[in-house]
């Protein structure tokens, strides 16, 4: 996702600690404590400008949602719809998901998310792909035994490559969908992305893989 720098987007997180959690190192392992309540925790690994995130927290009040992006603007949106819909169960993280043991002990993650992530579609960059298997490694750590990753996609390519990648570190693939709004799967929340390309008439992939 690209987007132009925004303007205060520093000072428009640093506003809201209530929703992004600026010094996240000293998180881990309270994230329960944090949002107050013992509910699962699910997270969005590159979470863009917060729709799914958003529209999943309206949805389910009883599961805590964290939405994890790298770039600052990007969240500063994200921040705008958290705000809009006034849901008390999302926290924003600014970091990077390669990085995510420094943020949450292990176990301590119930379901991981990736949507429309950045294809990379250069071999040189697959270790870039959030579905490389050094992501793997992390999300297996900060999942509980038998954790899921739901990941969704309109990239062939990159839906390609994670089938694989998956399958070759182990994991079960649950669910595959070659056409996810043509398919009788129920209670879709659409990412920004997902509203584009569908629009457009392109197929959205997805797929549930388990540890
Ligand atoms: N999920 C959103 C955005 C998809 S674009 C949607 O479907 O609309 C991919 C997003 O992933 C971008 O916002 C990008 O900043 C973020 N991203 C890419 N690599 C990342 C990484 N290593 N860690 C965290 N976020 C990352």
């Amino acid at each position: 996702m690209r987007v132009r720098k925004r303007k205060g987007a520093e000072e428009h997180l640093a506003n809201h600690p209530q929703y992004v959690i600026l010094n996240p190192e000293t998180a881990k392992g309270r994230w329960h404590e944090i949002f107050d309540n013992d509910n699962p925790i699910h997270i969005e690994v590159g979470s863009g400008k917060g729709a799914f995130i958003t529209g999943m927290a309206v949805k389910n009040p009883d599961i805590n949602y964290i939405g994890i992006d790298i770039q600052l603007s990007v969240l500063s949106y994200a921040l705008d719809k958290v705000l809009d819909s006034a849901v008390k169960n999302v926290k924003l993280l600014r970091v990077d998901g390669s990085a995510l043991t420094n943020y949450f002990a292990d176990g301590e993650i119930d379901l991981i998310y990736l949507n429309f992530s950045d294809p990379w579609p250069k071999k040189k960059h697959e270790k870039r792909r959030l579905t490389y298997k050094t992501f793997l490694d992390t999300y297996k750590q900060i999942l509980p035994e038998g954790g899921e990753i739901h990941f969704k996609t309109d990239n062939q390519g990159l839906f390609e490559y994670s089938l694989a990648s998956v399958s070759q570190y182990g994991m079960i693939l649950k669910q595959v969908w070659l056409d996810l709004h043509a398919s009788d799967y129920e209670g879709n929340v659409m990412t920004e992305y997902e509203q584009k390309f569908s629009s457009k008439g392109q197929a959205i992939y997805r797929m549930e893989a388990q540890f």
